[in-house]
C-alpha cells in the first residue's frame, strides 16, 4: 500500500452480489488448466495492440510507431509478481467499469446455473465466451491490479481487486502510469507459487503464445539481476581472459513470431521455411514426407499447415500432434474432433478464426462447421496424394511405404477417403517396384485374370515367389497387420480375388501335356506321414520338375483362422484347409509312385512332407525333431 493512497479519490465496489458466486467457481473451474490465465491475459495484450494499430490504419489515431508495439511478461520472484504489460489501446475509466467490472452477467450467471457444483471439465468450454478471459487470473491470485492509460486524453486510472470480489479504483502514481496501455499486475497466491518460477512462464509462453501477432518479451527480474551481476564481475576482469563465453550484449528477443509461416501466400513460402517451421512446431528433426499448406476461404475460412512426418521406428508413437489455433492464440493439440482420427498421425498447425477461443471438447463434436473443415481436410490431403501420384510417381513410390499404413487405415475406416485415394493406392511387389491394383490386374489378364497374388512373408514364402516370378507372374507383398484388413476392401470394389502365394497352385505354374495319373497309394501314404487322414491330396504337373509337392491352404479358410489368432480365439493345431499338391513329373514321386509300399517310400514321402511344412513356416516342435534325424540319417548316405 502506498502512502499517498489517501490522496486520491478512491471508490469502492463489489463486483455485484453475483460474484460472491462466481470467484469461487473461477477459483475452481479449470483446476486442471489454471495455465491458460496467461493465455487469455497475453491475447487480451495483444488484441489491445491490435485494436490501437487498427485505429492507427483508419487515420482515427496519429504519431504511433508501429514498430515499438509490445508486450511485456515480467516475472518478480521476489515480490511475488506476475506483470503483462501492453502500449496498446488502453481502458479509460468508463470503459475499465464497463468491460472489467460488470463481468457480462447474464451469461456469467447462466454459467453459474448450468455448472456450480461440477467440476471443471465441461466448465472450461465457458471461459471467454462471456468475457470471464480476464477473471482467469483469479485461479493463481489473490490479488490483481490494472493500470491503464487510454490512447484518448482520459486520465490513467488504477484498479485493485482482491479474491473476494471487492475491488477499489484510483489514480495510479506518475511513475506507474504508462504513457498508452495496461499493465495488469498479477499477486500470484501462495498455493499457487509454481507460477513463480521462470522455466514454468517461459514453457506457458512457448505453448499458448509462440505464434501470436505482437512480439511479446519475457523478462524474469531474478535472472536479469543474475545477469547483470555476471555481467560486472567479468567487465571487472576484462582484462584477463576467464573463459566466460557468455554474450553479455544480447539482444532481447521476443519469444513468439509473429507472422507464422500459415499466414503466408503457400506461393511466397519456400520449401526450407517450411522444413523449418516443422521442426519448430514438432522438435522432430527427421525432415517431414511432405505438407499441405491449406488456405481456406470463405465460407470455412482457417488455414494451416499439415505435415507427414517420417516414421521410422515402428514401435515410435502415431500420434502425430495438430495444434489448434484460432487467430494466433494456441487453443488445443490433437484435436480428435477436427482431424479425423485416421489423419491424427500428421502433425502441424491449423488456426480457425471460426471457432471460439475457449473451445470444449463437446462443442466441436456436435458442430456443423467443425464437420466441414473435417471434410475439407480429408479432401485436401487425397487430392495432395493423388496430385503425387499422378504428378510425381517416381517419388510417390518411394513414399509410399511410409504413407501405406496410414492410407490403408484411412480407407477401411472412411469410405469416402476410399473412393477418393483408390486409384493412388499402390501394391508393392516382391521385386521392388510398385502398381497399382489396376496396374496389377491388367498385367493379369492373361495368365490369372482377376486374381492377385500376395506374399505376407517375404522369407518364408520365399519358394512360392521364385516359382510365381520364375513364370512371370508377380506378387505383391503384404506383410502388415492393416493390409490383411485392406484387402477385402479393394476386393469388394476392384472384383478381383487376392491369394496369398500358398493358398493355391496357380494354373500358370502347371503344364498341361499329358494325362495325369493319381495314385491312390500315393494318396494314402502321405496321409498317414502327414497324420492327417483327411488332408487333400491332388496330382498335378508342375513346371519346376525338381518340386516334388506343394502344401496349399485354401485362403479362405486361413483368413479365418488368421482372424481367429488376431482375436486370441484360434483353436491350437486346427488344420486349415490344407491340400498338398504332388507333381508328378518330379522324379522323387516316380520313385514313390513305383513302390509305394517300400520303406524308403515311405521315408521320402515323409521328408516331403516335412519339408513342405518348413517351408510354409507351419512345422510343429516335434516334426521338427523327426526331421532332422531323418536329414542326418541321410546325410550318412553321402559318400
Ligand atoms: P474478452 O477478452 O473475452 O472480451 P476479458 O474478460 O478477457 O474478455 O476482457 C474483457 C474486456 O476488457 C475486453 O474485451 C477488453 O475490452 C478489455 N480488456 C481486457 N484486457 C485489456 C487490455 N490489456 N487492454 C485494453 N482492454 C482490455
Amino acid at each position: 500500500m502506498n502512502e499517498n493512497e489517501n490522496q486520491n479519490e478512491i471508490k469502492h465496489g463489489g463486483i455485484t452480489v453475483e460474484t460472491e458466486h462466481i470467484f469461487p467457481i473461477i477459483k475452481k473451474w479449470l483446476y486442471s488448466e489454471k495455465e491458460i490465465f496467461l493465455r487469455e491475459i497475453v491475447s487480451n495484450a495483444c488484441d489491445a495492440v491490435t485494436k490501437l494499430k487498427r485505429l492507427s490504419s483508419l487515420g482515427e489515431v496519429s504519431g504511433i510507431d508501429e514498430d515499438a508495439f509490445r508486450v511485456d511478461v515480467t516475472l518478480d520472484e521476489d515480490e511475488g509478481t506476475l506483470t503483462v504489460t501492453d502500449n496498446g489501446i488502453g481502458m479509460s475509466e468508463d470503459e475499465l467499469t464497463r468491460y472489467i467490472c460488470q463481468i457480462a452477467l447474464s451469461g456469467a450467471l447462466d454459467f453459474i446455473n448450468k455448472y456450480e457444483g461440477s467440476d471443471g471439465g465441461e466448465a472450461s468450454g465457458i471461459i471467454g465466451h462471456f468475457g470471464l478471459g480476464f477473471y482467469s487470473s483469479f485461479m493463481v491470485s489473490d490479488e490483481v491490479e490494472i493500470v491503464t492509460k487510454s490512447y484518448t486524453d482520459a486520465k490513467a486510472v488504477k484498479w485493485t481487486c482482491g479474491d473476494d470480489g471487492e475491488y477499489e479504483i484510483s489514480d495510479p502514481e506518475p511513475d506507474e502510469t504508462p504513457e498508452c496501455g495496461t499493465s495488469v499486475i498479477m499477486h500470484i497466491s501462495e498455493d499457487e507459487s509454481e507460477f513463480l518460477s521462470a522455466y514454468k512462464i517461459r514453457s506457458i509462453l512457448e505453448k499458448y503464445c509462440s505464434f501470436m501477432p505482437t512480439p511479446i518479451y519475457f523478462t524474469s527480474v531474478k535472472e536479469r539481476r543474475e545477469a547483470e551481476e555476471h555481467k560486472k564481475e567479468h567487465e571487472h576482469d576484462h582484462d584477463h581472459d576467464d573463459g566466460c563465453e557468455c554474450d553479455h550484449d544480447d539482444e532481447p528477443k521476443p519469444i513468439n513470431d509473429v507472422h507464422p509461416l500459415w499466414q503466408k501466400n503457400p506461393s511466397e513460402c519456400t520449401e526450407e521455411e517450411y522444413k523449418e517451421f516443422y521442426r519448430r512446431i514438432s522438435g522432430d528433426y527427421r525432415e517431414p514426407l511432405f505438407w499441405i499448406h491449406i488456405a481456406a476461404d470463405y465460407p470455412l475460412n482457417f488455414k494451416g499447415i499439415l505435415y507427414f512426418p517420417r516414421i521410422t521406428n515402428e514401435y515410435e508413437s502415431l500420434e502425430g500432434q495438430v495444434k489448434l489455433y484460432y487467430n494466433q492464440v494456441f487453443v488445443a493439440d490433437n484435436i480428435k474432433e477436427v482431424i479425423p482420427e485416421y489423419l491424427l498421425m500428421l502433425r502441424g498447425v491449423l488456426d480457425c478464426p471460426e471457432l471460439p477461443l475457449n473451445v470444449s471438447r463437446s462443442y466441436l463434436q456436435n458442430n456443423t462447421y467443425v464437420a466441414k473443415i473435417s471434410q475439407h481436410i480429408v479432401k485436401k490431403v487425397a487430392d495432395k496424394l493423388t496430385g503425387m501420384f499422378s504428378g510425381e510417381r517416381e517419388n510417390y513410390e518411394k513414399l509410399w511405404d511410409d504413407i501405406k499404413t496410414f492410407v490403408e487405415y484411412g480407407c477401411i475406416r472412411d469410405r469416402k477417403f476410399y473412393d477418393r485415394l483408390k486409384d493412388a493406392i499402390l501394391l508393392p511387389l516382391t521385386d521392388g517396384g510398385h502398381k497399382t491394383p489396376d496396374e496389377y490386374l491388367e498385367a493379369a489378364k492373361e495368365k490369372h485374370e482377376g486374381k492377385i497374388y500376395y506374399a505376407n512373408d517375404k522369407t518364408a514364402q520365399a519358394q512360392y515367389v521364385a516359382a510365381y516370378n520364375a513364370e512371370g507372374i508377380e506378387v505383391a507383398l503384404l506383410d502388415t497387420v492393416i493390409d490383411t484388413q485392406f484387402i477385402p476392401t479393394v476386393e469388394n470394389d476392384k472384383k478381383c480375388k487376392f491369394f496369398r502365394v500358398d493358398a493355391d497352385v496357380a494354373d500358370a505354374l502347371k503344364s498341361d501335356d499329358g494325362k495325369i495319373e493319381s495314385s491312390a497309394d500315393v494318396e494314402a501314404l502321405f496321409r498317414r506321414v502327414s497324420g492327417n487322414d483327411k488332408l487333400t491330396v491332388t496330382f498335378s504337373r508342375l513346371k519346376d520338375k525338381s518340386l516334388p509337392a506343394v502344401v496349399t491352404e485354401g485362403e479362405e479358410s486361413r483368413r479365418m483362422q488368421d482372424m481367429m489368432k488376431l482375436y486370441g480365439m484360434g483353436g491350437v493345431g486346427d488344420a486349415g484347409d490344407v491340400a498338398l499338391t504332388v507333381n508328378v513329373d518330379s522324379e522323387l514321386i516316380k520313385n514313390i509312385t513305383a513302390d509305394p509300399s517300400a520303406e524308403a517310400s515311405e521315408k521320402i514321402a515323409r521328408h516331403i512332407w516335412h519339408l513342405c511344412m518348413l517351408t510354409r513356416g507351419s512345422i510343429k516342435p516335434e516334426e521338427l525333431r523327426e526331421f532332422l534325424a531323418e536329414s542326418y540319417d541321410i546325410l550318412g548316405y553321402v559318400k
